[in-house]
């Protein structure tokens, strides 16, 4: 099978090129990558907020007397209680145990019990272990072993669209990347930079390196105005209802990406397919009172939705924009 760029010139791929991008082998190393990911969505939030506690409220009360007095003027004095905050944020960062993606060892959340490599195993611990710690017996959640079987199907669907090319390979970052934002933004309304950032640049990168399945206009394009649609939406909200900017940045940087990777014929497709599915989960949470109206409802679950399916039918997306809205189709 040919390694075909969007040049089209095909290179011929070796044969363990092809295994190893083959849909099985896809969704074998999908289902370790799922496992990560339950991992990184677990950790990443707290990593983020650590970080927002230590540098953002603690270095700033500690440190700039200078921004105080620029603020509330030039006699002003921070007051006694900030700074004494600030230390006692600075004593709980020294008393916990440091944190990354690849250390401490998996732990239960619940007695801290460290998961033994063959508890470790995708799908088949958590089966074996009938859902629960071995230790405490503390039920672990279904989201676990789903999240690890739909990252080994959408890898494998991936390989099956676009075969053993570069676009496989970029699809399933692209995956990977995707689901981790959808969940942590399901979690915590949060979409961290290190999310949203790579997946700009890998979709400019590959449009660049020609390997993508748009040219490098189409993504660069796409970029921009993933981004810029979104702002102009939120800000027009802004100025229409005299309201702060309804549209995260977070948001706008996912459709940034979601532009990269599929260019900008996809984003409409993306917006209509994001916003109706949104709307009809949000009303049916809204009716059914699982969700107060007044609580800001996470919009990367639905891009997520949407940008998975464009990557695996970016035709039917393009073509759906230029049904709804014609002037695009020219
Ligand atoms: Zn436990």
């Amino acid at each position: 099978m040919p390694l075909a760029g969007a040049s089209g010139a095909a290179v011929p791929a070796a044969d363990w090129v092809v295994l190893l991008l083959s849909p099985w082998a896809l969704a074998l190393f999908g289902l370790c990558v799922g496992s990560f990911l339950n991992v990184v969505v677990h950790r990443l939030p707290m990593m983020y907020m650590r970080g927002w506690w230590a540098f953002d409220i603690a270095e700033f009360a500690l440190s700039d007397k200078r921004s105080w007095r620029s603020a509330f003027g030039a006699r002003a004095e921070p007051p006694r209680e900030l700074a004494a905050a600030a230390s006692a944020v600075h004593r709980q960062i020294e008393a916990s145990t440091p944190l990354s993606l690849a250390r401490p060892r998996s732990r239960c959340p619940h007695c801290g019990h460290t998961l033994r490599a063959s508890e470790n195993i995708p799908i088949l611990s958590w089966l074996a272990l009938r859902g629960r710690c071995s230790a405490c017996k503390a039920p672990i959640g279904l989201r676990y072993p789903l999240v690890e079987g739909a990252t080994a199907l959408l890898f494998a669907l991936v390989a099956l669209v676009h075969g053993a090319s570069w676009q496989t390979l970029i699809g399933c970052i692209a995956v990977a990347l995707l689901v981790a934002m959808a969940l942590i933004d399901l979690d915590y309304t949060l979409l961290p930079d290190s999310l949203t950032i790579p997946l700009v640049v890998i979709g400019l990168i590959a449009a660049a390196a020609g390997v993508s399945i748009v040219p490098w206009r189409d993504a660069a394009i796409g970029a921009l105005a993933g981004y810029g649609v979104l702002w102009a939406l939120g800000a027009t909200w802004a100025v229409l209802f005299r309201k702060p900017n309804a549209m995260a940045e977070g948001d706008m940087k996912m459709l940034a990406g979601l532009g990269a990777l599929l260019g900008w014929q996809a984003l409409p497709g993306i917006l209509l397919v994001s916003a109706g599915v949104g709307s009809v989960i949000g009303i049916g949470l809204i009716a059914f009172r699982q969700h107060r109206r007044e609580t800001p409802i996470p919009f990367g679950p639905y891009l997520a939705l949407a940008g998975l399916a464009a990557l695996l039918m970016r035709e039917r997306f393009v073509t759906l924009a230029e049904d709804m809205l014609p002037f695009l189709g020219g």
